[in-house]
């Protein structure tokens, strides 16, 4: 856009090319029943994979504390605005991951950045895999560092731009990548990060709540220490069911992020509330094996039904299961499709997934039935 005059035609052209973004409109608790648009529908798009976005146990901490603290925080952490909730909240992460401290930020978007821009310079070099999130991304564009990306999941080509790389050294990648709902290979990354004196950083955003004892993350899963892993980044908003994020790791990296951090430092603190509910959320996390359980079953059994329908999947066994499509219009028209018949599946499409391979974002949740999953893969049947 070389001109602010553009911007009609850019939406225009947009709309043509079937990539115009749109928001569906919410009118009740987000749940996989949720009233869209006016419309009760299935659900299959939200990351609220163990159910907990509208638990009554975490709507009643949350209104507990409201009631007792108000709602706004105040001020930011460091000036008046750290409250308890966030502390112990603090302390019961760190432990979900088996970790000495952690710290929490308002959103995984501001701990992504926070994190990255507060420990690397123009002088060093971050190695990313080419799908990791725009928040891993951006955060390498703030601290100014080289970015050297690495073909997906490809632990030997990130050897070889290891080879390249200047100054400190952070190799930084999804747990579970969001568009394609893979794993990292954690294991390995971690004897190349350990091997070239660099540090590895995960986002586990997709991970945490899902993956592992107590739901403590696919780090936590894979036994990886803190030698081998020393930054876990996790997000609340997605299993867990409320809001926020958090960077985990030994005490001295937290109290050196808690010093520089800039989107730590100076952003209004998150209200206890939030905090109290994200503790109350923890404590269903951590028992939630039963969910967990449903869960990996709706997986297995929407993975095996798609298949036998033909669709192209990725090589993926967490609750997010991308239907590869093709074309973008052809993975609009099918989510239009979807929503007729009462379904709502996400269609993304590029610059969010590279181009040819917009796809239909299906994720599951523990809430999900077998009969839910069966209506899903019967109307796709239909559609093929
Ligand atoms: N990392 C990953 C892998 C994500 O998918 C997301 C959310 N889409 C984030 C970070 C950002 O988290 P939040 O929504 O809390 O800003």
């Amino acid at each position: 856009m070389r001109s602010f005059d553009d911007i009609p035609g850019w939406l225009a052209q947009r709309k043509q090319e079937h990539l115009l973004r749109s928001r569906n409109q919410l009118q009740s608790a987000q749940s996989t029943r949720p009233v869209i648009n006016g419309k009760e529908v299935l659900s299959f798009t939200s990351n609220d994979y163990l159910g907990l976005a509208n638990h009554p146990s975490i709507a009643a901490a949350m209104r507990a504390a409201a009631e007792q603290y108000g709602v706004g925080a105040g001020a930011s952490h460091l000036v008046s605005g750290h409250h308890l909730e966030h502390e112990l909240l603090e302390q019961e992460l760190a432990a979900l991951v088996d970790r000495e401290a952690a710290l929490v930020f308002s959103t995984g978007y501001m701990a992504n950045i926070g994190v990255i821009s507060a420990l690397m310079s123009r002088r060093d070099t971050v190695l990313e895999d080419k799908l990791n999130h725009a928040s891993l991304i951006d955060g390498v564009r703030l601290s100014g560092a080289r970015s050297l990306r690495y073909r997906h999941n490809d632990t030997d080509h990130l050897a070889q731009q290891l080879e390249r790389a200047q100054g400190k050294k952070l190799i930084v990648t999804d747990g579970v990548f969001s568009m394609d709902g893979d794993c990292a290979n954690l294991c390995e990354m971690a004897d190349i990060a350990r091997a070239s004196s660099a540090w590895l950083m995960v986002d586990d955003a997709h991970g945490i709540g899902v993956i592992g004892q107590c739901g403590g993350g696919l780090v936590h899963k894979l036994g990886l220490s803190s030698e081998q892993v020393p930054l876990i980044v996790g997000t609340l908003g997605k299993a867990f069911g409320t809001s926020g994020a958090f960077v985990a790791g030994d005490k001295s990296t937290i109290d050196y992020l808690m010093q520089v951090s800039r989107p730590y430092i100076y952003t209004t603190a998150t209200p206890p509330a939030i905090a109290a509910a994200s503790r109350a959320a923890l404590k269903l996390v951590a028992g939630a094996n039963a969910a967990r359980t449903n869960l990996t079953e709706r997986i297995q059994q929407f993975r095996e039904g798609i298949k036998t329908l033909g669709y192209e999947l990725m090589p993926s066994y967490t609750p997010i299961q991308p239907v590869v499509i093709g074309a973008n219009e052809k993975a609009v028209s099918m989510s239009e499709q979807l929503l007729k018949r009462g379904i709502l599946v996400t269609a993304i499409r590029p610059p969010t997934v590279p181009k040819g391979t917009s796809r239909l974002r299906v994720t599951l949740s523990a809430e999900h039935t077998a009969d839910n999953v069966e209506y899903l893969l019967g109307v796709m049947e239909d559609l093929k």
